[in-house]
């Protein structure tokens, strides 16, 4: 059930506080006693592995980059083009399923993956401003962390296998990990109202990369849709065929497991 009181505010001006005056307790947001909490478990372990991505995967796409640029011949062009087209959407469905796979299921409980993987989602749904104020580490360790493995074995083949046959396959796979690495900093924008640089604007506007009124809707409580937040083409056609919902009646059924029970249970940490 969706109500208008279940959404952020219009216009968010960054601080996200909306105190609900009835309930004497706070709806959204910073001083939100789930926010609190789950804020108190980003620990300096977490840090770490999030700095540890940065720099291994920026090392990475760079060196695999400058391979492939200098074996790169115009002849490839086309191919290379689709392939980044290709590329988007796989990145764009993606993060629709991991996004939701984190949402829907599991617990902040759980053994390291609750607090290292599930917390911030969880914090995302109950003070969705907060990406505006995490930095660069923080916002986008977790998405390079999950590009580490595959572009290191990138590596290998790039320097030591053959891969003449298969280039359209290799920059497939090179530029679906530069769009998964771009995608939380492309969902960070989508929740800044302020600041944000001229060009990002103009990608968002012309719906290139999320646009902030489209990634408006996913936040809704209780957040069961348009969970794509690459560049959110494939929310629409997913909601229409009811994708997510499908999946969960599926994984209900099998499980007798309940979607969203721990979002639900954090977001009425509140009083
Ligand atoms: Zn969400
Ligand atoms: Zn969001």
């Amino acid at each position: 059930m969706r109500s208008s009181t279940s959404s952020m505010l219009e216009e968010d001006p960054n601080g996200n506080g909306s105190y609900d005056t009835a309930a004497g307790s706070h709806r959204w947001g910073p001083h939100h006693q789930g926010a609190i909490e789950l804020r108190s478990y980003y620990l300096k372990g977490k840090r770490t592995q999030e700095l540890i991505s940065i720099l291994v995967t920026s090392a990475l796409l760079t060196l695999n980059g400058v391979v492939l640029l200098l074996k790169f011949d115009w002849s490839q062009l086309g191919s290379i083009l689709c392939a980044c087209f290709i590329g988007i959407l796989v990145a764009d469905f993606l993060s629709g399923l991991v996004h939701w796979a984190a949402d829907t299921w599991g617990s902040v409980t759980l053994p390291i993956v609750g607090k290292a993987f599930i917390r911030p989602f969880r914090e995302h749904h109950i003070d969705p401003t907060s990406i505006t104020r995490h930095d660069f580490i923080e916002t986008n360790g977790d998405n390079f962390f999950l590009c580490t493995i595959p572009l290191g074995y990138m590596t290998y083949i790039l320097i030591w296998g053959d891969y003449k046959e298969n280039f359209e396959i290799v920059w497939f796979f090179y530029l679906l990990a530069v769009f998964v690495s771009m995608t939380n900093q492309i969902h960070k924008w989508s929740h800044t109202y302020f600041g944000l640089p001229w060009f990002v604007r103009v990608l968002q506007d012309l719906h290139i990369i999320l646009p902030r009124r489209h990634h408006r809707i996913h936040h809704v409580a209780p957040h069961e849709t348009y969970f794509c937040i690459t560049t959110g083409w494939l929310n629409f056609p997913l909601e229409k065929i009811s994708f997510w919902s499908g999946l969960e009646y599926i994984i209900e059924k099998l499980t007798g497991a309940k979607p969203r029970a721990d979002d639900f249970a954090w977001a009425n940490k509140n009083t």
